[in-house]
């Protein structure tokens, strides 16, 4: 294979063969083609795109790249969900052990914040001593005993995409739909689940910012990870709004706790039962998705999902104490409520505006080496069609201190648009697929 005759096939719009993408991805991860030659080859695909059967090779490879989990012979069947994510989008600290306690087994890789999009594992890093590092032998044995565990991508899954992605971050070969299943897929196909459900984000503050987007992407991940043997379901959902009252680390934590304890917004319930049960219908454990909703509302009403939550924390080594006393959480130097500057109704919270919010309170990264502050964040954030009397909180700011948050109160004064005559409902699943 000579790098540049693939290069000049796909810029001429060509289709590449099997043996060309596996043998440049090889090269790649090897570092015997070069930086320069791999960008090329994504600044042509990013032109010319690459048909299902090209992304799915591609999306192989990747995988193949480094080590793969496997969970033969395991007396539960096996799945996880992704989210392309957004702002307020704890739905993985739930989903994860409320499947785990229907009887699925969740392995669940998970990234850190990107932009102004929080990040699971940063989140989980709120709880103290909560390991999200583990090798894939002590991944596999979490579980094995607590029914599901997240931890972050190991240097040995998918390394081709690892460096390409940061290789695509500096050349303008990010919003391709070929490139980002591969990406994507290569990841959550290395930790082996069976059955994968896709929450593709929709909006302002998402990677899709419309539906005909999302969907073609969501139809690419689905076909993709089907072409690879894998059970696939997708739902789009809406992200110009945030999920939930509370954007941050520590502040999501304590909001998923709560819905883990039957209680929480509607909106972060709704999600993670739908989400839930796409996942126990696709793999066989409920017979139908209005089964599926009983039995996963008694678990998350009886506590027995916030069970395998503590047990998965306490095998990575998180203080539980912070499940039953979210106060033990890092707590911020200051809160700073935010007053309605007039009555009416919420027409609209922006989550791009929110998520700029958190990032600037200290709550997200500017640059992949910034630590980030586990205790910022907002919290509760009032929601579309909720009346407001003038002077009333439309949310707290919390910081490391009172001046921090100060600066930062126009900006989410102006986050939340207050209307005088009704509001439009806010639609929060807007398709499945
Ligand atoms: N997330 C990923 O993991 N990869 C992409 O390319 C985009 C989003």
């Amino acid at each position: 294979m000579v790098p540049q005759w693939v290069i000049e096939k796909k810029r001429d719009g060509g289709t590449l063969d099997a043996a060309e993408i596996r043998a440049f991805i090889e090269g790649f991860t090897r570092g015997t083609i070069p930086d320069y030659q791999m960008a090329a080859l994504a600044m042509a695909i990013y032109f010319r795109g690459m048909t299902p059967q090209e992304t799915a090779v591609l999306t192989d490879a990747m995988m193949r790249s480094g080590e793969c989990v496997t969970f033969d012979a395991w007396p539960r069947p096996t799945a996880d969900k992704h989210s392309t994510g957004g702002i307020g989008d704890k739905l993985s600290l739930m989903i994860a052990p409320l499947a785990a306690s229907a009887g699925l087994a969740v392995p669940m890789i998970a990234g850190r914040g990107l932009g102004i999009t929080g990040g699971t594992l940063d989140k989980l890093e709120s709880i103290p001593g909560y390991d999200t590092r583990l090798s894939i032998d002590a991944f596999k044995r979490v579980v094995a005993e607590a029914g599901c565990s997240i931890i972050g991508q190991t240097e040995r899954l998918a390394p081709a995409d690892k460096k390409l992605y940061a290789l695509r971050d500096v050349t303008g070969t990010v919003p391709s739909i070929p490139l980002i299943t591969a990406s994507i897929m290569a990841k959550k196909l290395a930790e082996g689940a069976e059955t994968l459900v896709l929450d593709v984000k929709c909006g302002r503050a998402a990677f899709m910012r419309t539906l005909e987007e999302a969907r073609a992407l969501a139809q690419s991940l689905i076909r993709v990870g089907q072409s690879l043997g894998r059970k696939m379901g997708a739902i789009l959902t809406d992200m110009d709004q945030p999920l939930g009252r509370a954007a941050g680390n520590a502040v999501e934590v304590a909001e998923a706790i709560e819905t883990l304890k039957g209680g929480g917004p509607a909106d972060t319930r709704l999600l993670t039962l739908e989400i839930t049960s796409r996942m126990t219908v696709l793999a066989g454990l409920h017979p139908d998705p209005a089964a599926a909703r009983i039995d996963l509302e008694r678990r998350l009403d009886d506590g027995r999902a916030l069970e395998v939550f503590r047990r998965m924390v306490a095998a990575q080594g998180g203080d539980v104490r912070a499940i039953d006393d979210v106060g033990r959480l890092p707590q911020p130097g200051a809160a700073v409520e935010v007053a309605a500057p007039q009555a009416g109704t919420v027409a609209f919270v922006d989550a791009q505006q929110i998520g700029r919010i958190v990032l600037l309170l200290g709550g997200g990264r500017r640059a992949t080496t910034d630590v980030i502050d586990p205790a910022a964040g907002v919290d509760r954030l009032v929601q579309a069609g909720e009346r407001v009397e003038r002077g009333q909180p439309l949310l707290r700011l919390l910081a490391k201190n009172a001046a921090l948050a100060e600066t930062l109160v126009a900006d989410a004064v102006a986050a939340v648009q207050i209307a005088q005559g009704p509001v439009p409902e806010r639609r929060l699943i807007l398709e499945k697929l």
